[in-house]
């Protein structure tokens, strides 16, 4: 009598209130109080430094410095071309690093297009000159 366990298949109703506890949203994510804030030579516009491109110059090129190592004076800029464009225009870099003259912004530039292809800036305005022309077939 009463020998059957009635275990062959579990009682699913506890399932639901032992997976409801989520790690939540992403809140915080930011944490402004531990990254320092720093002007970018581009647009002059403060950021975190985690959103900045640390930049030095070296025989008189500008090079990248995503990691930060690179001893001596460095320059902060957003990996945005525009704000590239914008540091160019005012020869910012030469002011901010205090070497005299020009300094070719190849590197950087090229960084900005390998690693900044992603960042999603689709609204400014000017150069929008990249339509996707993939038909879908
Ligand atoms: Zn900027």
């Amino acid at each position: 009598m009463s020998g059957s366990r009635r275990g062959d298949h579990p009682p699913g109703g506890g399932l639901h209130s032992a997976t409801a506890h989520d790690p939540g949203p992403v809140a915080a994510r930011r944490a402004p109080e531990n990254s320092p804030v720093r002007t970018c030579v581009g647009c002059r516009t403060r950021s975190q430094a985690d959103d900045l491109l640390r930049v030095v110059a070296e025989h008189g090129a500008l090079v990248p410095d995503p990691r930060r190592r690179f001893p001596g004076r460095g320059a902060w800029l957003h990996p945005d071309p525009e704000c590239l464009h914008r540091a160019e225009r005012r020869s910012a870099f030469p002011r901010a690093l205090r070497v005299p003259g020009p300094l070719d912004t190849t590197a950087v530039r090229a960084h900005l297009a390998g690693a900044g292809a992603v960042t999603g800036a689709r609204d400014t305005p000017g150069s929008v000159i990249e339509e996707s022309k993939v038909d879908p077939s």
